[in-house]
């Protein structure tokens, strides 16, 4: 059930419950300023494509092997315990109000872009876990994402029809094996650059999916950025 707030209601729960920061727990904000500059930037000594750490700025032997359908990922922060905090808060706390102030952070890392997508596409929830969380916490940022960066959202885009069990504690290959077919994309997608969104990633096999099926729809280029990723 998704109950709204009337924001009277809201204003006086806020001062009833003063927001605390999800890391540090200071009195405030949802996500303090220091805990804010305190996040790891993730390596630049990365794989262009997948982010996987390489000894400089080229491809990983993986990527250049065997090119991956998404063209470049941009990563904001290392996924650790500060990191982490937001992104469970968001997910698994249903603090909603993170989205933006994560979606903010991360469209700082996209304002450098030297190829605009036509449109951002947030990595879609299959419809049984969006009743149980009562929202997509990447199609959230991503609208944060949109108002900062000008670029319109496409949530119609992607679909995804199966519902995978949670992947944590799983190696790379069962990802990729478990996740295979698990999106359709329509027909609208056909000569689209995209750009892919979601809060998190640890191998990318989620959002490689994503790309595969959209360029298998038609898309002429496929990037994703996230706002962490496990090294
Ligand atoms: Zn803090
Ligand atoms: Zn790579």
């Amino acid at each position: 059930m998704n109950i709204s707030v009337a924001p009277a209601v809201e204003f006086a729960l806020d001062l009833l419950f003063p927001a605390r920061c999800v890391h540090c727990a200071a009195d405030g904000n949802l996500f303090c300023d220091l805990c804010i500059a305190s996040l790891s930037p993730y390596p630049t000594a990365s794989c262009s494509k997948c982010r996987e750490l390489t000894h400089g700025p080229d491809l990983c032997d993986r990527c250049a092997a065997d090119p991956p359908a998404i063209t470049r990922m941009t990563v904001g922060y290392l996924f650790d315990d500060i990191a982490r905090d937001a992104v469970h808060g968001l997910k698994y706390g249903d603090i909603r109000a993170l989205s933006p102030i994560l979606g903010t952070i991360l469209s700082e890392h996209l304002i450098g872009l030297r190829t605009r997508p036509d449109v951002i596409v947030p990595v879609p929830l299959h419809s049984g876990r969006m009743r149980e969380r009562g929202f997509n916490q990447a199609e959230s940022m991503s609208n944060r994402v949109a108002e900062l960066t000008g670029l319109p959202v496409d949530n119609g885009l992607l679909n995804r029809k199966l519902n995978i069990p949670h992947q944590a504690g799983l190696q790379r290959e069962s990802r990729e094996r478990n996740i295979l077919g698990a999106f359709e994309a329509g027909p609208r997608t056909r000569g689209l650059h995209i750009m892919l969104l979601d809060d998190v990633t640890t191998t990318g096999s989620t959002l490689e999916e994503c790309a595969r099926t959209l360029k298998n729809a038609g898309a002429i280029r496929v990037d994703a950025a996230v706002f962490a990723k496990e090294a």
